[in-house]
Formats: C-alpha cells, sequence, structure tokens
C-alpha cells in the first residue's frame, strides 16, 4: 500500500496529484459517438466539444500534455451538467462521471478562480445546514413582504440571470416540523434503517421526509434519524470540491449507528453520492460499510408489502439522472407506482433525459437549464398527465418552477408522497384511519 502511494505519479500533463483523473479511463473512449443524442448539451447545442465524446477528448488532451486548462476547457467543463447519460449509453464503459469529477477538482484547485464565484457561493451555502437555514428565512421574508412581487413586475433581475434564477425557485420555501430521531416498525419488522434527512430535502420538502418514515415504519422497518446529521457532500463531489466530500462522507459515517441494516435516501443526488463514497475513500471501512448499506427509499420499499388504497389519477415519471444513471434504478419507482390500484402512469418520452436541474446547475447556467426544461416540459404535457413524480428535491424544485412560469396545472410530486396517498386511503377505507 506504502510503495504503491510513493510510486504514483504526481503529475499528469497537466493535471497535478492528487485526484488525477484516470488516463486509463479516458482512453477508453473509442469516439463512437453513441453517447451523443443522449447528452442534454449536445442536443441543445450540437457542439461537438459541448459533447461527451469532445469533452473526454480535451480531458485527455490535457492529461497527454497537449492542452493547458484555458478558459475555453474550463467552460466546456462547466457547461456539462454531471448527468452521466452518457456512462448509460456508452458501450466501453467509459466512467464519465468519475473523470469528470476529478477534471473539476483540477479546476478547482488549479484554474484562477474568477470564473467559480457563484459555485463557491453556492457551495457554501446549501450543505451547509445554518447558512441554508438562514438563507430560507430570508427568502421567506422576501416573498411575504412583498419585495419578490415587486422584483418581479418591475423586471429588476433581468440584468442578472443567476440571481433571476435563484428568485424563480424560491416560491415553495416553507419551514417543515423536525422529524423524531426514532420511529417505531410496524407489524413484522424487517430491520433497523437509518434515514438520510438531506441539506436540501430537509429545508426544502420536509414532508418527504417525513413520509419516508412514515412508509418505512408500516414497512416493519425501525426507523433512526440522527439528528446531528449533516450534507452528504454530492454538491460538493460535483463541483470537484473533494476534500468537502471526504470530511462529509467521513462525518456521515460516524453519525448512523453501526447497527443499521439499511441507510435509506430519497434523494438520488445524495444517494448517487453515498452509494460512490468508496471511489474517493478506499479503504476507509466505516464510510465504505456506510456506501454499502444505502438504499433509495424505492429499493427498499419496492421489497416491501404496503396497504395500497385506491387512487384514480394519472402520472407521468421523470427518471432524475442521479436514480437512473447513477444508480441505475428505473425499474422500482414505476413498479412501485403501479401498484397503486386507480393509478395510471403514462411514459414520458425522454424521460431519463436532465430536466435542467444538476445539483446548482440552473442557478450557475440558467440559460441551457431553462432550455431542457423547457423541452422536459414539452414531454410533460404530451402525456396529458396532471401529475408528475420525481424522486430528487432538485427535479422536484425546476419542474414545478417551470410549470408555475407557464401556469401549466401540474402537480410535482416524490413517489413517496403518492404512496402515502395511497397507504392513508387504504387504511381509512379499511376502517382503521391513519
Ligand atoms: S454528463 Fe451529461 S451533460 Fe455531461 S457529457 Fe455526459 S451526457 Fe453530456
Ligand atoms: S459512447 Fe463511449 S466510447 Fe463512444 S464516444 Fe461516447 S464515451 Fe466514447
Amino acid at each position: 500500500m506504502a510503495e504503491a502511494a510513493s510510486t504514483a505519479p504526481a503529475t499528469l500533463g497537466h493535471f497535478h496529484a492528487p485526484d488525477l483523473p484516470d488516463l486509463g479511463g479516458l482512453r477508453r473512449c473509442v469516439h463512437c459517438g453513441i453517447c451523443l443524442p443522449q447528452c442534454p448539451t449536445y442536443r441543445v447545442l450540437g457542439e461537438e466539444m459541448d459533447s461527451p465524446r469532445g469533452r473526454l477528448y480535451l480531458m485527455r488532451a490535457v492529461a497527454e500534455g497537449r492542452l493547458e486548462m484555458t478558459d475555453t476547457f474550463v467552460r466546456h467543463m462547466d457547461l456539462c451538467l454531471g448527468c452521466r447519460a452518457c456512462e448509460t449509453a456508452c458501450p466501453a464503459g467509459v466512467p464519465f462521471g468519475t473523470l469528470l469529477e476529478a477534471t473539476r477538482a483540477q479546476i478547482v484547485r488549479d484554474v484562477p478562480p474568477r470564473r467559480r464565484r457563484w459555485s463557491d457561493l453556492l457551495l457554501g451555502l446549501f450543505p451547509n445546514a445554518q447558512r441554508l437555514n438562514a438563507a430560507l428565512a430570508a427568502a421567506r421574508l422576501y416573498r411575504r413582504s412583498g419585495v419578490q412581487a415587486l422584483v418581479r413586475v418591475t423586471g429588476a433581475l433581468r440584468a442578472f440571470p443567476r440571481l433571476a434564477a435563484m428568485d424563480s425557485l424560491i416560491d415553495t420555501v416553507a419551514p417543515g416540523a423536525e422529524l423524531p430521531e426514532h420511529i417505531a416498525a410496524r407489524g413484522e419488522r424487517r430491520g433497523r434503517a437509518g434515514l438520510l434527512t438531506g441539506c436540501v430535502q430537509r429545508q426544502l420538502y420536509p414532508g418527504v421526509n417525513s413520509d419516508t418514515a412514515w412508509l418505512l415504519s408500516r414497512a416493519g422497518w425501525d426507523v433512526v434519524i440522527p439528528r446531528a446529521q449533516e450534507c452528504c457532500g454530492a454538491l460538493e463531489l460535483h463541483g470537484g470540491r473533494l476534500d468537502g466530500l471526504r470530511t462529509r462522507a467521513r462525518a456521515l459515517a460516524a453519525t448512523f449507528p453501526a447497527d443499521v441494516d439499511v441507510v435509506v435516501t430519497n434523494a438520488a443526488g445524495c444517494g448517487s453520492a453515498m452509494k460512490e463514497y468508496g471511489h474517493w475513500l478506499a479503504g476507509d471501512p466505516a464510510v465504505e460499510r456506510l456506501a454499502g448499506r444505502t438504499r433509495d427509499v424505492t429499493e427498499v420499499l419496492a421489497a416491501a408489502e404496503l396497504p395500497l388504497g385506491r387512487l384514480d389519477v394519472t402520472v407521468t415519471y421523470h427518471d432524475p439522472c442521479h436514480l437512473a444513471h447513477g444508480q441505475r434504478i428505473r425499474a422500482e419507482p414505476r413498479a412501485l407506482l403501479r401498484r397503486i390500484p386507480g393509478l395510471e402512469l403514462r411514459e414520458l418520452a425522454d424521460s431519463d433525459l436532465c430536466c435542467g436541474s444538476a445539483g446548482v446547475y440552473n442557478i450557475q447556467e440558467p440559460e441551457m437549464a431553462d432550455r431542457l426544461l423547457a423541452l422536459k416540459l414539452e414531454r410533460i404535457q404530451e402525456t396529458g398527465a396532471r401529475i408528475v413524480v420525481t424522486g430528487n428535491p432538485g427535479c422536484l424544485l425546476q419542474i414545478a418552477k417551470g410549470a408555475r412560469l407557464r401556469g401549466l396545472p401540474l402537480e410535482v410530486v416524490h413517489p413517496v408522497e403518492l404512496l402515502t396517498r395511497a397507504v392513508a386511503a387504504g387504511e381509512w377505507a379499511s376502517g382503521g384511519g391513519p
């Protein structure tokens, strides 16, 4: 182990250790182009250098010392959503996600920070519970005081697209009740489940966390919800802040008791990052154990008996990138929805094409994010469904924002919200009450 560390290269072309992109992974690309139609930025821009193949070509050129990390190089990396649709499509098994994350770590460390003021600001805000709390309290005041309405009527933010993007996202911020630290299983006991409440989910969609805990307990799980838990580091991973990710992963591993059988997430981005902790913290047994126990809530509930009552609704399902591409979970949420009596699930064309949310991308790159959101809403309208179901807080926010701005009568919900309604309907119908 020590010998391997001493022989590790200090540089790779214009990249510097630690966290070098894997040259073997970069060279695995055979330039076939199969990934191109699946790439959202290539679909919108039609530019080779904004395709997976083009980005890999650029990364490899830097790794082989033929190109420096110029502004143009950084721009093509910044415009990537990190959605990993290219990984799903690639027949050669190019690990695009980790290559991008390592490249972004190089950019964060070695490129002058003038282009990163916004990402530094956003990544200093979202994963920090106190700062996010304070910012959301200010956002509520901004909305209730009427200042937001005035800003929108006057178009005062037109010249500041990133501020306008933030403004457009903060219609739904409402405080939520804190969950207890332990909820007992009902019925036949299956085991102990830790619940990750997530920094964004906890603040913006607290009902999704309480519904998740409620369903898990009805599915036979003792639910453990440590109050001391903090952010999983997914946003930092996405932004190339690998030291931040490592600190958060270690803290989270120490937070969940050793005797929980699974750690459940209901945010696709968090689950994807946690399942891949081992790549960035290889050899840390506590973190690797946490990664091995991490499950998306739909994986856990798909294996459970739930007393589902009737819901006469027509819904469509949007695949969050970090569920479909990051965790390869597509069947479980659909199977759960189809188990609800009366529910009609209409498939969405391009359901796994990114909606433009992508962590804080919709604030950093509002123009591209809005173009992708417009595509998503067109496809949703084609289904005729009035309810859109999706399992990631960023997608919930982004699609709800698009529907609201266009005046579309759409409800955007997490799968656990519909399942909770169905279980409640079943319990009322059987005379048991919720
Ligand atoms: S991660 Fe997404 S946006 Fe980036 S290159 Fe791959 S498919 Fe395109
Ligand atoms: S599908 Fe894979 S091998 Fe083909 S161009 Fe894309 S990344 Fe390269």
